[in-house]
């Protein structure tokens, strides 16, 4: 079949590779504005970074969105084994978690599976609880942090400790809620701690945090490409730029953003051949709990309405093939099929919907969504690979990876702009309910809403910062994340 844009793919696909661009940008992100944490300074200095390129490479409007958020600023922290023998282990305090100390038994739970905790009450009740990274076996969604540790909590725990699963990662770091001492202890210490358990039968460790809660403003960047067609729908292509405060979050996500960054100056050069207008987005703390496209689906209702699909780019162009995940849109293959083809060769397009990301908060509105990346990298890797951990720093970044994916998704972009007939419309809110009840979310949901009562219950004993938290608890089928 005859390829409709085959000149203006060519035209697309020479600019992509004659750039070093993304590297370039990375690298200032990344050295010059460290983690762009929110609050932090870094990420003000980073928006206008990044909002003086987008004007060199022409885009209509470049400018910053504000957003208020419970942000979270790291002190040092410590883990001391008391007993029965004395020593101390390196730690980092997860985000979010309170300020406190607490000197308790340590109960371990291994990959801490959904029924451990109300089966082990009795030991974890006023405890410190150390669970892993990992997904125990045989579960059919993944169980994330925040769902481990809200467990631990309804089931009386004090502490909690996060252990990576992955050797020679270090401490791993994430979000949680807001209510007790939290920590992240590498694979190599958290198995130390659990061998002396074995051996010994009883270990009493001492969790000290020292961080704080308060309220934060940050910023959304967005930058435009009018279309040719007029009219009011649009694509939207967004990352985060925020990474964890540990490490140079250069591939999460560093590398997306720069790489939506990058597909923004390509298609400027094919102005006037795309119909429909795209809108540009980098994403403000995404990492502790996607404030960024949450504000930013809130502060544009009218806007959102005329979103034709949104494409994440989070963990996009750092590793492994750069296809399509569709978000439940099998109607949508035979268009990323077309783009395969054009590019001549293989990638992956396929259906799965996780909700720990910035697509999220679309999804939830019904919109179409989907995700780059390669379905097999976690596999090939190994696991999450830096992302979370101190080592994700620039010097891991591919430019080769960059290219392939900033290559597809502008060749994508052009598809998705033009087509006439977009063979999909959006989900209805009983729809989308739906599909997080299919997907084996119900649990969390129903978990978030025990959590909720259970603080309200003990309202009066709360931290204050713990008290915030509630308050802001939706209590509704969107907490999922
Ligand atoms: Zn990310």
């Amino acid at each position: 079949m005859v390829n409709p844009y085959g000149e203006l793919d060519r035209r697309i696909l020479g600019e992509v590779y004659g750039s070093t661009e993304t590297v370039d940008n990375l690298v200032v992100l990344c050295d010059e504005h460290n983690s762009r944490w929110p609050g932090s300074g870094d990420d003000r200095k980073a928006c206008e970074f990044m909002v003086g390129r987008l004007e060199e490479y022409g885009l209509e409007d470049p400018h910053m969105e504000a957003l208020t958020l419970p942000g979270w600023m790291r002190g040092s922290s410590k883990l001391t084994v008391t007993s029965p023998i004395r020593r101390e282990i390196p730690c980092i305090a997860l985000p979010h978690s309170v300020e406190g100390d607490v000197e308790a038994d340590l109960v371990f739970l291994g990959d801490g599976p959904v029924d451990a905790y109300e089966e082990r009450r009795s030991e974890i009740e006023g405890n410190v609880v150390m669970a892993t990274s990992r997904t125990p076996l045989g579960m059919a969604r993944p169980l994330h942090r925040s769902e481990k540790y809200n467990r631990s909590v309804l089931a009386g725990a004090e502490g909690f400790i996060f252990m990576n699963h992955y050797p020679a990662y270090g401490p791993p770091t994430g979000d949680i809620s807001t209510i007790i001492p939290a920590i992240g202890v590498s694979h190599e210490d958290g198995s130390f701690l659990a061998r002396l358990l074995r051996r010994k039968g009883r270990v009493r460790v001492r969790i000290e945090t020292r961080c704080r809660n308060l309220d934060v403003e940050t910023w959304n960047v967005v930058a435009d490409l009018p279309g040719s067609g007029g009219g009011d729908e649009r694509v939207v292509y967004g990352a985060h730029y925020d990474g964890h405060d540990i490490a140079q979050g250069a591939l999460d996500d560093g590398t997306g953003a720069v790489c939506v960054m990058e597909i923004a100056r390509v298609l400027t050069k094919a102005a006037g051949n795309l119909k429909r207008r795209m809108r540009f987005i980098l994403f403000a703390a995404e990492e502790i709990g996607l404030y960024g496209s949450r504000a930013y689906v809130e502060q544009h209702p009218d806007e959102v309405k005329h979103v034709r699909f949104m494409l994440n780019f989070d963990g996009a162009g750092r590793a492994g093939r750069q296809g399509f995940q569709l978000n439940g849109w099998p109607a949508l293959e035979p268009l990323f099929g077309d783009v395969a083809d054009a590019i001549g060769v293989d990638i992956p397009i396929w259906q799965r919907i996780s909700p720990y990301s910035d697509h999220w908060p679309f999804l939830l509105q019904g919109i179409p969504t989907g995700r780059m990346g390669d379905p097999e990298e976690a596999r090939r890797r190994g696991g999450r690979g830096f992302g979370h951990t101190m080592y994700d720093t620039v010097d891991k970044a591919d430019l080769r990876v960059h290219r392939e994916c900033v290559a597809n998704a502008s060749i994508a972009a052009v598809r998705i702009a033009n087509a006439d007939d977009w063979p999909v419309s959006r989900r209805s809110r009983e729809e989308v309910e739906e599909l997080v009840k299919a997907m084996g979310y119900y649990d969390t949901l129903e978990l978030g809403m025990r959590l909720k009562a259970y603080l309200t219950a003990k309202k009066a004993q709360l931290r204050p910062e713990t008290k915030a938290y509630l308050k802001r608890m939706r209590g509704s089928w969107e907490e999922v994340v």
